[in-house]
């Protein structure tokens, strides 16, 4: 691996990062808080947040088992993502790999912020070779970017092929763990201090079922942790949605019966699918979704809508033709999708569609 002040843009490495009235007095002792322009009145939400989340960190660190300091938090992970790019990639000349397909915020991020976004197309099973990553880099490739589970595809990338890629690039990988929650492979959590390179993505959004508090969690090695928090906005997380992470946090055995019963329901509906006239191929899933080929993915999608079912087209997407993406609902919003496309055949007939 490079140096990280060699990865790291030049003005971000010199930056002197805006010092809040929080982070130059952090006591709780002090009874009179006259340091910040708040209004004294309207307590609990006058006063500004904690800017470094301690609290929270606190209680994640035991949770996930790592310390506090190798823990940033973001508004969402797509903030953490974001903020990689605005670190270490210097516009109109750094670039990133990723695998294609993959999840949409990183070719976005990469846009707004002007930086080369290189995709390296997955296998037929979904799969990605280290090596045809690797040969797609060059000296100024920051950043990797590896999604497993993957969106959209719901599956695991190969262990050994993630290994091999921290091993062997020189950059950043960016290993984003979203739906990790929902599968048998190991988090590379357990791994962070095997590799210097490795920043971990996580979020509040899926699994822990909070997608609407915007809360995503980066670990990291603590001076990678430490630039991504010169470089963020001062409050970046609010209070009510640090409070509700705490909250989340003490409800750890109430997530891990939602998962149980999420993969009882994957299970159930994929082998539904698998019968149903208009499912051409199911494709196995570690994630909270899966990706089915079906025999025309516009018609059935405008189908679904036009019946109050809206699941995700994914036709125009590569390796991805005629495939709708269906997230796992409840029993009931799981057999209604059943019902609805048992009821359809193999074909929406013209009759039905939308706008008839
Ligand atoms: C849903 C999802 C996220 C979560 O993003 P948040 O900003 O934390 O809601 C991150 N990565 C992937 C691949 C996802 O599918």
């Amino acid at each position: 691996m490079k140096t990280l002040q060699e990865l790291t843009r030049t003005n971000i490495w010199k930056l002197k990062p805006y010092s809040s009235a929080r982070d130059e007095y952090k006591g709780a002792a002090a009874s009179v808080f006259l340091d910040a322009n708040e209004n004294p009145y309207n307590l609990p939400h006058n006063r500004y947040p904690d800017p470094l989340q301690c609290d929270l960190k606190k209680e994640l660190a035991r949770i996930k088992k790592v310390d506090s300091e190798h823990i940033f938090l973001g508004n969402g992970s797509d903030e953490a993502i974001d903020l990689v790019f605005r670190a270490f990639c210097e516009p109109g000349e750094d670039n990133v790999v990723a695998i294609d397909p993959t999840y949409g915020m990183y070719q976005v991020c990469a846009d707004v912020n002007n930086v080369e976004y290189r995709k390296v197309l997955l296998d037929e099973d979904f799969q990605f070779s280290a090596d045809k990553l690797l040969a797609a880099t060059d000296e100024h490739t920051k950043l990797i970017f590896l999604c497993s589970p993957n969106n959209p595809t719901g599956n695991d990338l190969l262990r050994t092929e993630i290994e091999k890629v921290l091993n062997h690039f020189e950059g950043l990988v960016v290993l984003d763990e979203a739906y990790n929650d929902f599968s048998e492979a190991p988090s590379f959590l357990a791994n962070l201090k095997e590799y210097p390179n490795l920043v971990v993505l996580q979020t509040f959004s899926k699994a822990w079922g909070c997608a609407a508090i915007r809360l995503g969690m980066a670990f990291a090695s603590v001076d990678i942790i430490n630039i991504l928090n010169k470089i963020k906005y001062p409050y970046n997380v609010n209070d009510l949605t640090q409070k509700q992470g705490i909250q989340m946090l003490h409800k750890h055995d109430e997530i891990e019966r939602w998962v149980k019963m999420l993969k009882e329901e994957r299970e159930y509906l994929e082998d539904a699918f698998t019968g149903l006239p208009c499912v051409l191929k199911v494709f196995p899933s570690d994630a909270n979704f899966f990706l089915a080929r079906v025999t025309d993915a516009v018609k059935i999608y405008n189908y679904l809508v036009g019946e109050g079912i809206i699941v995700r087209n994914r036709h125009n997407i590569s390796l991805c033709c005629n495939c709708l993406r269906v997230t796992v609902g409840t029993r009931m919003e799981n057999d209604k999708l059943l019902e609805v496309l048992k009821r359809m055949g193999p074909l929406p007939s013209p009759l039905r569609r939308r706008g008839s």
